[in-house]
């Protein structure tokens, strides 16, 4: 374990903020997602296709609050078994850095490079290209 006891507190502190905050934007979505379909009922053809535009945007919005919290969740789990810094994909530590800018990382930075080029060569070689 490469952080001290003072900085695994303090993010565990900043873990358990991150959970609350999404939690409490999940919160909120879901029930603008209600406040909109009660309005959708009433409205004419215009308003429900914005209506859908605008559901759609909430429903991603909690989409991205739910993982936040799956990942806070895997995080706050990790520190609980004494594995937390430590990267999913190489067993290597994350650095204290990277963890203080985003407490629930659970790859250290060369990997987590690595994923994202990954990711964005799936995202843009054409189907056909890949072999
Ligand atoms: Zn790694």
């Amino acid at each position: 374990m490469h952080l001290d006891s003072a900085q695994r507190s303090r993010l565990r502190v900043r873990l358990v903020h991150l959970r609350h905050e999404a939690q409490r934007l999940l919160d909120r979505h879901r029930e603008s997602l209600v406040v909109q379909g009660e309005h959708r009922a009433v409205g004419d053809d215009t308003d429900e296709m914005q209506g859908e535009e605008l559901a759609g945007t909430t429903i991603a919005l909690s989409d991205q609050a739910v993982r936040t919290i799956k990942k806070v969740d895997d995080a706050l789990r990790a520190m609980n078994r004494e594995e937390y810094g430590v990267c999913t994909a190489c067993n290597g530590p994350i650095s204290v850095q990277r963890l203080e800018a985003l407490p629930f990382a659970n790859l250290c930075l060369a990997c987590a490079e690595e994923e994202e080029a990954e990711t964005a060569r799936r995202r843009h070689v054409p189907v056909y290209q890949q072999s």
